[in-house]
């Protein structure tokens, strides 16, 4: 069985424990890999290793046109190591190479559009009157702590880590127990090759509880990002207002997209097949409800179940593969779950409704038709391919319902009428909002976040360099 290791301070290491966490293929259920198992000492390391590169300003006095130029080796670097690493994230994960590769291709995007960024961070000069000179300048925090999930293993780090590169600071990240692999071999080898200064990035494995929390609360850290769960994301907040320390925070979804009468149905079905079943589902801005217009519900759910019955089941590793495996037993479990609750709270499931007899986690293609607002299914993330289809007939009740969630991640809109378009965007409380494709508009250079318990802060985009850096005012008396 291959083992995986850290990668810090430079060089691949095993935990201090020896200890491994196995790592499972969940189109099979069968062991893939181990990946070293961090625990206080080992995270110890890989903070101590950030901190003595920041200390050592590394980054920080590398001339800026340089500090671009390392960044663009490490996209090349981070390219050539994409089919191999996409190949390994397709087993780990389950989702289609396709989509695993462009993970690595986007992180790629991601180190060179801040590149382009990190030498334009610029302080201002403040007219304060005469005698006094005023000035600012904007420095990184230090070390910061990035942890990931499972859903998108390399592209989650890619976002995060090139902004906090971009701008000064040296890096931890802790990948998830789930999908550490990519990025403990192929991602870290791509730094490696782009000789990157040691000690600017440590990858790290281990539990959440055990090895997340330390890290989190680690007095050597300087500022946190997060992306997961709200559950977690509250424990991160804790540790972070015990060391008052800054934290980003992505969190989950509940998005819905409202079909007006004129909506074209073909791009709405199309952003079913990418919103909501790619990946089994598993995406943070999943299109998991849709808000349909009376007049065109029946036409537009015969082409959704349609859609659902024809995907081709199997690993995203095998060609073709449309409808790939949930991640773990576990959460099938969940996510069938959920499916029977909205059955049984009086759903109609056109599509699906139940896990698929085979080997592996795979859970079939659901549409639940005549979803009400007040079912489970309509108001928590399920992260699974589970559509919720709900009714409305005047456009205002159908953004009360778009809006009727804690969440806050993302929403759509499908019409031909760009004022109608418009005039529901700006109602939607959401941090994206897609009209006419579901995910239209998500680039490395467009800022990425949620509303209310989606989190707060911006990853990608301008708007995300201020979350890792703080702003320092100097006066001189002339
Ligand atoms: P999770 O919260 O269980 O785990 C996320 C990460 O946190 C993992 O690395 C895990 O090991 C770690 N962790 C767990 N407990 C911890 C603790 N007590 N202290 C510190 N770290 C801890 O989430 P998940 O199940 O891996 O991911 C799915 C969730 O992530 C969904 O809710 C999804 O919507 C969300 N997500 C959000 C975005 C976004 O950008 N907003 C993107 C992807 C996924």
């Amino acid at each position: 069985m291959k083992k995986y290791q850290h990668y810090i301070d430079g060089s691949w290491q095993d935990s201090i424990s020896k200890d491994f966490i196995e790592v499972l293929n969940p189109s099979t259920g069968e062991v893939i890999g181990e990946i070293a198992c961090a625990k206080k000492a080992d995270v110890d390391s890989a903070v101590i290793a950030a901190k003595k590169s920041f200390d050592n300003k590394v980054l920080v006095d590398m001339p800026l046109a340089e500090r671009a130029r390392l960044m663009r080796r490490i996209a090349e670097e981070i390219r050539k190591v994409a089919d191999e690493g996409g190949k390994i994230i397709s087993y780990e994960n389950g989702k289609p190479i396709s989509g695993a590769i462009k993970e690595f291709n986007d992180t790629a995007e991601y180190f060179e559009y801040y590149a382009g960024l990190t030498d334009k961070l610029e302080g201002r000069t403040i007219p304060v009157g005469s005698g006094i000179f005023d000035y600012t300048v904007l420095e990184p925090y230090g070390v910061s702590a990035q942890i990931v999930p499972w859903n998108y293993p390399i592209a989650m780090i890619g976002r995060s880590l090139s902004c906090a590169f971009a701008t000064g600071n040296s890096s931890v990240i802790k990948t998830a127990e789930l999908t550490p692999l990519s990025a403990a071999e192929h991602l870290a080898k791509a730094f490696h090759n782009a000789d990157v200064p040691k000690g600017l990035i440590n990858i790290i494995c281990g539990y959440g509880e055990e090895a997340g929390h330390y890290l989190s609360s680690h007095s050597g850290v300087n500022q946190i990002v997060f992306t997961g769960s709200v559950v977690t994301g509250k424990k991160i907040l804790h540790a972070a207002a015990e060391k008052i320390i800054p934290a980003v925070i992505e969190l989950g979804g509940k998005s819905a997209g409202i079909v007006y009468p004129d909506a074209d149905l073909d791009k709405v079905i199309e952003s079913a097949k990418n919103g909501i079943f790619t990946n089994a589902g598993q995406i943070c801005t999943a299109m998991s409800k849709l808000v349909v217009h009376k007049s065109i519900k029946d036409n537009l759910i015969e082409k959704l179940s349609n859609l659902a019955r024809s995907l081709k089941v199997g690993p995203g590793y095998e060609k073709d593969s449309e409808l790939t495996p949930i991640i773990s037993e576990k959460q099938l479990e969940k996510v069938e779950g959920y499916a029977r609750s909205g059955i049984q709270a009086g759903a109609e499931a056109v599509a699906g409704g139940k896990k698929i007899e085979r080997n592996g986690f795979f859970m079939e293609a659901t549409v639940l038709n005549n979803v009400t607002p007040d079912m489970t299914v309509a108001k928590e993330e399920i992260f699974g391919p589970i559509l919720s289809i709900l009714e409305y007939e005047d456009p205002e009740e159908a953004i009360n319902i778009a809006n009727d969630t804690d969440y806050g991640l993302a929403a759509g809109v499908f019409t031909k009428d760009l004022k109608q378009a418009s005039w529901t965007a700006n109602k939607l409380e959401s941090g994206q909002i897609y009209i006419n494709k579901w995910f239209a508009g998500g680039l490395a250079s467009t800022p990425f976040g949620g509303y209310k318990q989606s989190g707060y802060s911006r990853e990608k985009g301008q708007d995300a360099l201020m979350s890792y850096l703080q702003v320092k005012n100097v006066g001189i008396q002339i």
